[in-house]
């Protein structure tokens, strides 16, 4: 845990006592703070109370006396409308920030110099964040990582000379972290999400800026400008004086990294004033295979680079790189039938990221059904070559899919996974790909999307003759 000593002596309320909220308030006590935690949840003041925290109604605090507000990420600041306590903070002038304020108020005080890497955007946030984490530990660098990826920042190690902080960010943090200056400040893309949360795209796209636009004096903005937002967002920032270093997986840049593919597979080449060369290969690397991985393949490059480290150490860890869970994870292979688990794609726009990365697919889709079901994926039908339907969308999406490709009602995982494996092995294609990218919410037969996955990977493994796939 890293105590946070900047709030010493002074009352601090805090709101929302999830594994992040909590943890803010146990390092604000330990650093000295008079600390109010809070939730409306029994449940979660039990469990603060039970960390030895004394919890008081934040409507009955005189809020004159009050420091800060540290709010949850969860907790509406402004849309659909502010949260109570941040309407009583505001009354009062008190200022509301979250733990990642907290983090870098205390990085500042520290004077011990820890480069910080702080990555957002729309989409690639996590792998983009893991993977950075990954090439600097590969290279024998102390990486700590955390923020909206689940470790809650304040959980991480004090800082100590030589240790560099990788930090996801989602929109909601930096909403409440006004001293967020990274030594390197990525930001991925920017396209519609969250809008219920920032009332506008203007807002959004602002606040996604803003982390890539205040990275400290000497550091660097890296930026993937393949949508018009990021790319205003790049000249703007670079214009204010900012070092900027573009990234780009649509078109060569005369100065920045792209991706490039050839038959080899694809590669990431750096231009200096219109001098280009190959600074990283993957091909062959299959926890980044698609166009979108090699946009979050290159930022991380380009933010290795800045930080020093060498092509070879940069190429290592690239190879090495395991992939998240969930996320096009390759789990197994028997013979040439590849077994892929994006039970993360629970919605069309993500599906379509795992569809654009294969070619002969047997692809097990289906679940709750989000608005516009699966129409959007109509480009890639011909890569389709049978579909297992799952849940409550299996009528619907095998409706969309008559014509287009052959279907098969499966109902549940397990059904689908053994017609699609047969078929697959029958198939004589070079390269079958069993793939579960559900375009569906989970929730009608499973908790949540990691349940799903497991649940895919455990009967994937359970196939005999299926060996474990390595990265
Ligand atoms: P986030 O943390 O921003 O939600 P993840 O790294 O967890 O992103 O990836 C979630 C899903 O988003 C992936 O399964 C993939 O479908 C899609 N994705 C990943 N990287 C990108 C990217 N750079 N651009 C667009 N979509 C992406």
């Amino acid at each position: 845990m890293i105590p946070i000593t900047t709030f010493a002596g002074k009352q601090v309320a805090v709101f929302g006592l999830g594994s992040s909220g909590l943890l803010s308030a146990r390092a604000l006590a330990q650093g000295g703070a008079d600390v109010v935690p809070f939730d409306d949840d029994e449940k979660k003041l039990a469990d603060a109370q039970a960390a030895g925290l004394k919890t008081r109604n934040l409507s009955e605090l005189d809020w004159s006396q009050v420091a800060a507000l540290v709010l949850a990420p969860g907790v509406p600041l402004t849309h659909p409308m502010p949260h109570w306590t941040a309407a009583l903070a505001n009354k009062a002038g008190v200022e509301i920030i979250g733990d990642i304020e907290l983090f870098c108020r205390e990085r500042a005080k520290s004077g011990v110099q820890c480069p910080l890497i702080a990555i957002t955007g729309t989409n690639g946030k996590s792998t983009t964040t893991a993977l950075i984490a990954h090439l600097l530990k590969s290279a024998g660098r102390d990486a700590q990582m955390g923020g909206n990826i689940g470790v809650p920042v304040l959980a991480l190690q004090p800082f100590a000379s030589g240790r560099t902080y990788v930090l996801e960010i989602s929109s909601y943090q930096i909403d409440l972290a006004p001293s967020l200056h990274a030594t390197v400040g990525i930001l991925l893309n920017i396209s519609e999400d969250h809008l219920d949360r920032h009332g506008s795209m203007e807002n959004y796209a602002a606040l996604k800026t803003l982390l890539a636009a205040s990275v400290e004096p000497g550091g660097s903005a890296v930026i993937g400008v393949d949508d018009r937002y990021t790319r205003a967002a790049a000249d703007r920032i670079e214009r204010a004086g900012r070092q900027v270093v573009r990234v780009s997986v649509l078109a060569p840049l005369r100065d920045g990294y792209y991706a490039q593919s050839s038959d080899q597979g694809s590669s990431i080449v750096r231009s200096v004033a219109g001098k280009a060369h190959p600074v990283a290969q993957l091909a062959g690397i299959g926890s980044l295979r698609g166009a979108h991985n090699a946009q979050n393949a290159a930022s991380a490059v380009a933010t290795c680079v800045a930080l020093g480290l060498d092509l070879p150490e940069i190429q290592k860890g690239l190879v090495s790189f395991p992939g998240l869970a969930h996320r096009m994870q390759q789990v197994g292979r028997k013979g040439k039938v590849l077994f892929v688990n994006d039970s993360k794609a629970t919605n069309a726009d993500s599906a379509a990221r795992a569809l654009a990365s294969f070619s002969d697919i047997f692809w097990i889709a289906g679940g709750r059904p989000k608005t516009g079901g699966i129409e959007s994926l109509a480009e890639f039908w011909p890569r389709i070559r049978k579909a297992y339907l799952i849940g409550e969308a299996a009528a619907d999406f095998a409706k969309t899919l008559n014509g287009k490709a052959p279907t098969e009602i499966s109902g549940v995982l397990s059904a689908a996974i053994d017609a699609a494996t047969r078929d697959a092995a029958a198939s004589g294609v070079p390269e079958p790909v069993v793939l579960l990218s559900p375009a569906c919410a989970s929730f009608d037969q499973y908790p949540n999307f990691e349940v799903r996955g497991k649940a895919f990977t455990d009967i994937v493994l359970a196939i005999p003759g299926v060996a474990g796939a390595t990265p």
